[in-house]
């Protein structure tokens, strides 16, 4: 059978349902499809899991240190996974929901299944072609499965499986020190699990400001995370009590026994099953698909959105994508992908929120730098909630005095970043922030006084 559209999306993730109202709205026929839930990662093993679990861990955590507030209480702080696990399942069902009403509210028609490419206009769904003029592909990505010796011989958790366990791990290795690693990490060591993180680099979050990076690794051991790091032959093999994971570290044991292991070592793309060679879409090597600004692969009618384009990663520079793609569409508009500011967090608790640069990326440019740093605990609010572990950062270009970038790992960080990151985008020089009052006490009232304390960088 084959059914005729104006616009065909692949993946329900955090571009095409909202895409698919939108193209409905403007009097096109849509069909999306899906081949598991509606709401993609983000909603489903994802942001959204994952955020109500972070929220657990810091109620255990706060309960655990609530004599310092000066609250007692008795007995012990114990966690129950499947408490834990079911509030999260109705958070994300609810969401999972809402994109399904949403979608057939439009109109929408949603078709269940897997969709290849059958050619530059057609998409196989089992026996039925879907036939579309554009074709919209935003098929996210999943947990990579590095092929690292003995890894086919063990029973390895993802981020997906993990979120199923309704039993904490006595203990649980993760492997991959980049935010999905060290979020479960911190939060299943909240929970009572025994956590060791094993990275094969010499420090966790490489990518981020490096000042930042090493705070992480502090504040996870802190709360008992064993940190196992330039762990460079890493390989696994079975143990009847769990699985061995094999690290050639520069010290300590060769070898950590965990009672279950987390792969947390990347993602790829969901583009190998999709057929791309019948509609002539090109893939690069790592199999994201190359997109111009506009998010128009190779082939003019076919856009390719979201994780799967390698131009974000995150469920907001999806949705971005989706905006960009329905701006230039429907409303005439000249949206490009360039035009957005790398913004990001990363939910330890407190979280670590970074835009634009990293200090490491403004002096790769050559350019002259005005930096300032301020500890959190110079912040008051941050005093009076008992959470001055951090830092935040700035720096600045110093001949045109625009933000080049901004961190703020700290209470409250992932929030009072966002009046940086508008002053970049409206591109004002920062003497606009140090010239605003901000309201007292909070965090972002540090603000002003951390870019009022620039230095030229040495
Ligand atoms: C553990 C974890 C925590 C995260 N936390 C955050 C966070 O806090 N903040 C944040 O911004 N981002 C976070 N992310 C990243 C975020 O989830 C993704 O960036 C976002 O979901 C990307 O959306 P997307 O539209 O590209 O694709 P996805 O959300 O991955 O959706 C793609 C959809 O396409 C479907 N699909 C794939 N192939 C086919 C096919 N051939 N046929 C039919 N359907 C198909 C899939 O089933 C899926 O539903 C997290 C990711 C993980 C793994």
């Amino acid at each position: 059978m084959v059914r005729t559209f104006d616009s065909v999306i692949i993946g329900s993730g955090q571009a095409g349902p909202f895409l698919a109202a939108r193209l409905a709205a403007a009097g096109q026929t849509v069909a999306l499809v899906e081949r598991k839930f509606l709401g993609g990662t983000c909603v489903n093993t994802g942001c959204t899991p994952t955020k109500t679990l972070v929220a657990s861990a810091r109620v255990a955590h706060m309960t655990r240190d609530a004599a310092r507030f000066g609250v007692h209480f008795q007995g012990e702080v114990k966690v129950s996974l499947a408490d834990v696990k079911s509030r999260a399942d109705k958070i994300l069902l609810n969401s999972r929901e809402s994109v399904g009403k949403m979608l057939a509210k439009a109109g929408c028609t949603v078709v269940h299944g897997h969709a290849r490419f059958a050619s530059a206009h057609e998409i196989l769904v089992g026996d039925e072609i879907l036939r579309g003029e554009q074709i919209f592909i935003d098929v996210g990505g999943r947990t990579a499965i590095p092929k690292l010796p003995g890894v086919e011989n063990v029973r390895y958790l993802t981020n997906s499986s993990l979120l199923e366990l309704s039993e904490l791990p006595k203990h649980l290795v993760v492997v991959g020190g980049g935010a999905v690693g060290v979020e479960f990490a911190q939060v299943f060591r909240r929970f009572g699990s025994e956590v060791t993180l094993v990275e094969m680099k010499p420090s966790l979050m490489h990518h981020e400001d490096a000042a930042a990076s090493a705070l992480v690794a502090e504040l996870l051991q802190q709360e008992g995370v064993r940190l196992r790091l330039d762990a460079e032959c890493l390989s696994f093999s079975p143990h009847p009590g769990g699985v061995f994971v094999h690290v050639d570290c520069k010290d300590g044991d060769t070898d950590v026994h965990g009672s279950h292991v987390l792969l947390a070592m990347g993602r790829v793309p969901n583009t190998d099953d999709l057929g791309l060679d019948a509609a002539g879409v090109i893939r690069d090597s790592s199999g994201y698909i190359p997109v111009d600004e506009q998010l128009r692969t190779n082939i003019p009618h076919i856009w390719a959105l979201g994780d799967c384009n390698r131009r974000g990663g995150f469920t907001h520079t999806a949705y971005n994508d989706f905006e960009i793609v329905a701006a230039n569409l429907l409303d005439g508009g000249h949206r490009r992908v360039s035009d957005r500011i790398p913004a990001r967090a990363t939910y330890t608790d407190p979280p670590l929120a970074q835009v634009g640069m990293t200090e490491e990326e403004a002096r790769a440019t050559g350019r002259d730098l005005l930096i300032a740093t301020r500890p959190m605990r110079s912040v008051a609010r941050a005093i009076e909630k008992g959470e001055t572990f951090g830092l935040m950062k700035a720096v600045v270009d110093a001949q045109t005095k625009r933000i080049l970038g901004a961190m703020i790992f700290g209470v409250g960080g992932d929030e009072a970043i966002h009046s940086i990151l508008e002053i970049m985008y409206a591109d004002e020089p920062y003497t606009t922030i140090t010239n605003a009052v901000h309201i007292h006490p909070t965090v972002s009232e540090l603000i002003p006084t951390l870019l009022g304390s620039l230095r030229p960088a040495t």
